[in-house]
């Protein structure tokens, strides 16, 4: 088995990635977002915190798994993209003014969306290939996370939201970026 591609194996099933193929990512993803000019923290967060941004640092919690700090960093560089640029930002007023249940979920998907894509143009910057499919089922298992999260508002058991064969994550330009403060944001 072991000259077998992990991911020939396992598909793109979420949670089962081969370490190989994400440290390689770790390490280029870290380079990526340094280079947009973000600084990468590990701090100890209160549960069920994993990661935090603040549109200066994105901070982890190092408790989380290294398959989720991989997607965690990924996830928390497209949201802060979304804080710090100029161009993106008439968007969040929707996003934290909008009362209507039905119009902040459709509201929060596409703003959830709109980061995944930032995070798949980031892994083309830094050239990872193989990791699309496992990017974006990681993308719409987070989604459905979070959905289940506002539904019910209690977090939903991780594994009972795993998606395998999402819909792709398409990469999308990453905007001019003018760093600064904002308030500390969550995962979503
Ligand atoms: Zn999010």
């Amino acid at each position: 088995m072991s000259d077998v591609a992990g991911h020939e194996v396992h598909g793109s099933r979420v949670g089962e990635w081969p370490a190989g193929d994400l440290v390689d990512l770790w390490g280029r993803a870290c380079s990526g977002v340094v280079k947009h000019g973000f600084v990468i923290e590990f701090r100890d967060l209160e549960p069920p915190r994993t990661g935090i941004f603040d549109g200066l640092r994105i901070v982890l919690d190092p408790d989380v798994s290294f398959e989720m700090q991989c997607f965690l960093l990924l996830h928390l560089f497209g949201h802060s993209v979304q804080w710090v640029a100029p161009s993106l930002e008439h968007k969040l007023a929707d996003l934290q003014h909008t009362e209507d249940r039905e119009h902040f979920m459709s509201v929060l998907h596409a703003y959830e969306l709109e980061a995944a894509g930032f995070g798949m143009q980031l892994m083309r910057e830094v050239g990872v290939t193989g990791l699309d499919a496992w990017y974006s089922d990681f993308v719409a298992t987070d989604w459905r996370y979070v959905e289940g999260y506002y539904q019910t508002n209690q977090l939903p058991d991780w594994k009972s939201c795993v998606v395998s064969g999402g819909p792709p994550v398409m990469p999308a330009p990453i905007p001019e970026l003018r760093h600064h403060q904002v308030e500390v944001r969550f995962a979503f």
